[in-house]
């Protein structure tokens, strides 16, 4: 199924309120307090939105801890798993530098009270000089850029301006920028820093001694426990401790749907490794994690491999690589889906030196070569690869009653196969139990009874269900049921007693 899914383009910006509509229509994706107008940067998953996102977390879960790979030696690779705690010890994040370091420089709009992260903002200044600059998000679509040239520029082309980032723009020249969402020019304030994590206390005083912060990525509880894992377990460098979990940062413009939010989840791998063996290690979680998003149904095709130019990359990091998926709003670009740095020893350096705990790692060949191990991370967005993954399944059809399907894997689909009796009879309806008793054992299926059956598959179509088996009256006669698959729509009979089997197989598929 992966190979098909090579030929269907990626979805247009034009799809995107589609997709969201089609997540809360379907019970994907809400927005959190919904009843209440919702929360910026806030979502909640619902009964199928928590199916993918589990699917797609235990896939990860399983080819990194359970099975991970086979490594360049020819020997399987060592990967242990962990669940830290989302508040640490605040000299954790002094350590780390995001007490201090965190922190993204920010405008303020005089006229809109917006605020906004200055190196997300694109400028558009124009070639000959004349007229104002025009601010935006670095995330707008292409149709909000041109409307907001009609509105400020007479609609000349964009062809007129050139591109910067407002955290380039001399502040000499925040004067002709227009902001984002103001009328005048003028109206953005110098960049200042602001803390991107969120806090709290504690315990009952809400004093500077008590307070606590929400963790903004999940690596950290890894390095905390470095030692821990090493001295309870019988890994060896070179290996990996993984981790999946909630990460909280209080991104200015929440925005584009899941895609930034405010709490989300990662899936993060330290793994650790001699200096020297750095570049090997490098290429090998490339090609590995090139692997995985393939695997879970998306096609190369559709990704972009953006290796860091060394003026760009974190202070920490020599080499960075970013998946990008071309997402519906990234207009002819890409967005991060994985960022796969190699951040050297800073972390277990910094640790060691803020905490005075022994880090080092001795080499049980020669107990006089003691080093703290170099780290590779592959670190992606669990809740970014659920969005990744719709964008991709979302597949209109106007040939089809629902005129929309989802292209999933049989793997990554909510519900892996529906049961659909012709009618509510009892002489379709008790075989249809039957089977769905005997195939929930297994996999995660659906018995749907009522409505007529166009009404049915359109349901199913839409939940992006691989495959419906309906039971009808020939089923009675020489027990075979209809399977329908999703794409195709093509019918075929099987035997009743061949479903599991049939299942089983497609699962691997
Ligand atoms: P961006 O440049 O988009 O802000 P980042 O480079 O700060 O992302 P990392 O710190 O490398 O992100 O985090 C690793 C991964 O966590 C990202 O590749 C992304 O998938 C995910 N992630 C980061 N911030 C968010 C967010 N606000 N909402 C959802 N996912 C996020």
């Amino acid at each position: 199924m992966a190979a098909e899914k090579n030929t269907h383009a990626a979805p247009t910006a034009k799809d995107m309120k589609d997709i969201v509509a089609l997540c809360k229509r379907r019970g994907f994706i809400f927005a959190a307090s919904d009843i209440y107008g919702g929360l910026n940067g806030f979502w909640d998953y619902g009964p199928l939105g928590v199916e993918l996102k589990n699917n797609l977390r235990d896939r990860w879960w399983r080819d990194m801890v359970v099975t991970p790979p086979i490594g360049p030696d020819g020997q399987p690779i060592e990967i242990v798993g962990l669940d830290s705690a989302i508040i640490q010890n605040p000299k954790c994040w002094e350590a780390s530098g995001h007490v201090g370091g965190f922190n993204d420089p920010m405008v303020d709009c005089k006229e809109s009270k917006k605020r906004y992260r200055a190196d997300h903002l694109i400028v558009l200044s124009p070639n000959d000089g004349q007229g104002p600059w025009l601010a935006f998000d670095k995330e707008a679509s292409a149709d909000e850029i041109a409307q907001r040239l009609k509105k400020h520029a007479r609609g000349r082309p964009e062809s007129d301006y050139t591109r910067g980032q407002l955290d380039k723009t001399p502040v000499a020249d925040f004067p002709k920028i227009i902001g984002p969402d103001a009328k005048e020019p003028g109206t953005l304030t110098e960049p200042r820093q602001f803390n991107m994590m969120f806090h709290s206390y504690a315990g009952a005083a809400a004093g500077e001694e008590n307070k606590v912060y929400l963790r903004p990525e999940t690596c950290a509880g890894i390095f905390l426990n470095f030692k821990n894992v090493l001295d309870s377990s019988r890994v060896r460098v070179p290996f990996g401790i993984a981790q999946i979990g909630k990460a909280f940062r209080n991104e200015v413009t929440p925005r584009n749907f899941i895609f930034r939010s405010r709490e989300f989840e990662q899936m993060e791998l330290e793994w650790f490794c001699h200096q020297d063996d750095v570049p090997m290690w490098f290429d090998f979680w490339v090609e590995q994690r090139k692997k995985f998003w393939e695997s879970v149904g998306l096609p190369l095709n559709h990704l972009h491999f953006y290796d860091t130019p060394k003026a760009d990359l974190a202070h920490y990091s020599a080499r960075t690589i970013d998946f990008e998926y071309q997402f519906p709003f990234s207009g002819d670009g890409f967005d991060e889906l994985e960022g796969i740095a190699h951040r050297g020893n800073f972390d277990l350096t910094q640790h060691q030196e803020f905490s005075k705990a022994k880090l080092e790692y001795m080499d049980p060949t020669d107990n006089t070569k003691r080093y703290l191990p170099h780290v590779i991370e592959p670190s992606a967005g669990l809740s970014r690869g659920v969005l990744a993954l719709l964008c991709e399944a979302y597949t209109p059809d106007p040939n089809r009653p629902s005129g929309v399907y989802l292209n999933f894997t049989p793997a990554m689909a909510p519900k892996k196969a529906a049961i659909l009796p012709l009618t509510a009879k009892e002489e379709h309806a008790a075989p249809a139990t039957n089977l769905y008793l005997e195939l929930r054992e297994d996999f995660a299926v659906d018995l749907d009874i009522k409505q007529n059956i166009g009404k049915r598959y359109a349901r199913q179509d839409e939940i992006g269900t691989p495959f419906c088996f309906t039971i009808d009256d020939q089923t009675n006669a020489d027990q075979t049921v209809t399977v329908r698959e999703r794409n195709t729509m093509a019918q075929e009979r099987i035997s009743l007693d061949k479903v599991h089997e049939y299942l089983r197989v497609k699962m691997k598929a």
